[in-house]
């Protein structure tokens, strides 16, 4: 079944400030509607947020639909989903994009589920076939293979796309759009049993992945929390950022999901990126495709991860880490 209905992104905001994802989500839905001539259509929701729109505009958005109420000052999954469901069974769009954060992750999820259509969670690309048919892409079984994801049955289409995925297009002051004020519906006789209290924002130290123009990424291989240790000084002394895979998360080596890379952490464009001890599984690798220069360490010279490496080190990261501080160190 093609697609026949607006595309729509949810634009996420916290305290009033539009996270950059949703410009990204702007720029993949302006590249679909190309194709299928369908206006694109931002969904923006909070309290107090009545200057997000023209900034949706500027970064690609024909329409934006401003839904401003007290009751959605904090993001809180029950109220967000009830007046998303409200809003989407009122205007039947065809298309509806979310951020694979947290938060939105669980927002998609709700909603697909109230509509009973398919969602595709963790999407890493989306494009039309020769059928006109929205093909989503899922890594799979360990990463080790790409899923294509069809929702041939209901609508809307449903996905969520981790930030840092797609790129946003460029700002311009000068887009003219329309903005529809909606109200907050379903929330007049609705009283939820939760209540949002507060946003907290965590402050880390060190410099932020995301930012980092080098990041050494730790995996399985490193082996041990002393080992990890290593890799930590090392990226002090560059400078650098540390990032993990899931299992060095799982071990509790890694401080914690923030450093995570990959379709469930973070996606990243260093400058430089080391991985130690890593395979190169789908799930990491997505995080890193935009990455500048990627080196790799692992004691299998066969390892897949060679193949997505600019420069291979076959070598014991145990007995590689302490040599290259060594270095850097007498360097300095
Ligand atoms: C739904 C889902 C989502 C996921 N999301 C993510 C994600 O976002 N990010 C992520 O990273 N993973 C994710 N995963 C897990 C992912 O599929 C892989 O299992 C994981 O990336 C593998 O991590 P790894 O490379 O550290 O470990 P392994 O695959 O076990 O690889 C360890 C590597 O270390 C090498 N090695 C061993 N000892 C040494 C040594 N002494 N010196 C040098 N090299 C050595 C080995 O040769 C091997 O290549 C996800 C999985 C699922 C199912």
């Amino acid at each position: 079944m093609k697609i026949n209905g607006e595309i729509w992104i949810v634009a996420e905001q916290v305290k009033g400030n539009l996270k950059e994802v949703s410009y990204e989500l702007l720029g993949k839905a302006k590249e679909l509607a190309v194709k299928d001539g369908f206006p694109v259509t931002a969904v923006v929701m909070g309290s107090g947020i009545g200057a997000l729109p023209a900034d949706l505009i500027a970064h690609g958005a024909d329409k934006v639909i401003l839904i401003d109420a007290p009751r959605l000052l904090l993001y809180q999954n029950d109220i967000y989903a009830l007046v998303l469901e409200n809003l989407i069974r009122k205007y039947s769009p065809g298309i509806v994009l979310f951020s694979a954060s947290y938060s939105c992750s669980e927002l998609s999820a709700t909603v697909g589920a109230k509509l009973r259509t398919g969602v595709a969670a963790h999407s890493i690309d989306l494009y039309y076939n020769e059928q006109g048919e929205l093909v989503q892409v899922v890594p799979a079984f360990g990463g080790r293979v790409l899923g294509e994801i069809f929702c041939p049955l209901t609508r809307p289409i449903i996905a969520s796309i981790k930030p840092g995925v797609f790129k946003k297009q460029a700002k311009d002051t000068a887009r003219q759009g329309e903005i529809i004020e909606e109200p907050a519906a379903g929330l007049e006789h609705y009283q939820s049993p939760l209540k949002a209290v507060t946003v907290v924002q965590e402050h880390l130290s060190g410099v932020p992945l995301e930012d980092a123009e080098i990041v050494l990424a730790g995996g399985w291989g490193v082996g041990s929390a002393e080992v990890w240790q290593l890799l930590e000084k090392l990226a002090q002394s560059l400078h650098g950022a540390v990032g993990c895979t899931r299992p060095a998360l799982d071990e509790g080596w890694a401080k914690g999901e923030h450093e995570l890379i990959g379709v469930s952490g973070k996606t990243i464009r260093p400058k430089v990126y080391i991985g130690f001890g890593i395979s190169g599984a789908t799930h990491h690798v997505v995080g890193i495709k935009d990455s500048g220069v990627v080196i790799n360490v692992n004691n299998d010279p066969n390892s897949p991860v060679f193949q997505i490496s600019d420069y291979g080190v076959a070598a014991d990261v145990k007995e590689l880490l302490p040599k290259l501080l060594e270095k850097i160190e007498e360097a300095k």
